[in-house]
């Protein structure tokens, strides 16, 4: 499904954004709301997102994959990783950040961001359209 659906109490955006009620459940699904939609998933985007989920935030992260050092080999200067090829450092810190249950990974390009009254609306060039509001943090 490209785009959002809403009806007064269920909004059905993409599969990544399904989440079903529990097993047991009726083949119903819900949307996830995030807190956050990180756009760009390289070094500084996941930097931010590990913040974000170690703060308990539900964070999406949106990617379109090309990060600017693809060109290169390997990586120099970085601390605790010098020699190591770019995209070895970026799959390894994607990997640890999704072990977060919080955080999900969309490989997407976002190509359209507006604000409403009471979220952030995102448009990926899938058609997917993503949203992201402040209310509704944890608890704790
Ligand atoms: C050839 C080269 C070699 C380098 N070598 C080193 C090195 O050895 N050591 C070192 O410390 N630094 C190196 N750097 C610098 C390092 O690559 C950058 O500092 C780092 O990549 C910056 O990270 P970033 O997350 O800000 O941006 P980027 O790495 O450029 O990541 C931006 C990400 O956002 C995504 N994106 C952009 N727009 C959108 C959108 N609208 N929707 C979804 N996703 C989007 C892109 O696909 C990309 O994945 C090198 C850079 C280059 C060019």
């Amino acid at each position: 499904m490209a785009t959002s659906e809403r009806s007064s109490d269920l909004q059905i955006t993409s599969s990544h954004d399904r989440q079903k009620n529990s097993d047991d459940a009726p083949d119903i699904w819900v949307a996830m709301s995030y807190h956050v939609i990180v756009i760009g998933g390289s070094f500084a985007g996941l930097s931010a997102a590990l913040q974000l989920a170690r703060a308990r935030r539900r964070v999406l992260i949106l990617d379109s994959g090309k990060p600017r050092n693809r060109f290169a080999q390997f990586s120099q200067g970085f601390f605790g990783h010098d020699g190591q090829s770019p995209s070895a450092i970026l799959a390894n810190a994607r990997s640890q950040l999704l072990s977060y249950g919080t955080v999900s990974f969309a490989e997407d390009l976002a190509t359209h961001a507006a604000k409403s009254d009471e979220e952030y609306i995102i448009t990926a060039a899938s058609g997917t359209v993503h949203t992201a509001s402040e209310g509704d943090l944890h608890p704790d």
